[in-house]
């Protein structure tokens, strides 16, 4: 029971009924052969591709925690691998922003809100001894303009990426969807 999704398939059956659908309506191929890694923050949901002129059916979007990727061989960097070459991307713009969240994160209070959830210390302590670094897993970053840039690097430094696609480093002002180049 949720009434939020309650609310969320109400409103679908009205969106199908009016066909809401037709305004959105495209392929799945990348129209502006683009894909953008940016980050989750609710005030990019339509900042975002508004700010940067793209439509329903423009651009892959990637999204996580601080819009940066940390492993080369995770689930960001295979999505940006499968837009490269299934999807036909020849840009990528890794796009961070003003204000993120990830900024400074403190994974030692996420840790100290898991053990009061309930999730026992042992679970903790066993996950350590299997090789996971929580505080290293779970942390953030000092600067956003260098997490910007490091993930531009790895993409452009990553043993499978081809040397003609290019990557672009952007920072978005979360309030007034303002761009620079990072
Ligand atoms: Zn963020």
């Amino acid at each position: 029971m949720s009434l939020l999704m309650d609310e969320i398939f109400a409103h679908n059956e009205v969106f199908i009924k009016n066909k809401g659908y037709e305004h959105y309506c495209t392929d799945k191929l990348p129209n502006k052969k683009l894909a953008v890694i940016s980050c989750m923050d609710a005030r990019l949901i339509e900042l975002l591709p508004a700010a940067m002129g793209l439509r329903n059916g423009d651009a892959k979007l990637i999204k996580n925690a601080g819009g940066n990727i940390t492993n080369p061989f995770g689930s960001a960097m295979r999505s940006l691998l499968v837009c490269i070459y299934e999807m036909g991307v020849e840009e990528i713009a890794v796009v961070g922003h003003h204000g993120c969240g990830m900024l400074n994160f403190d994974s030692k209070a996420v840790i100290e809100k898991m053990q009061a959830r309930g999730i026992p210390r042992e679970r903790l302590t066993m996950l350590s001894y299997c090789g996971v670094n929580l505080h290293n897993w779970l942390s953030g970053f000092a600067c956003v303009e260098t997490s910007v840039r490091d993930t531009v690097n790895l993409i452009k430094q990553h043993p499978l990426v081809p040397e003609d696609v290019k990557v672009h480093g952007l920072l978005i002002d979360p309030a007034t969807g303002s761009l620079s180049r990072v």
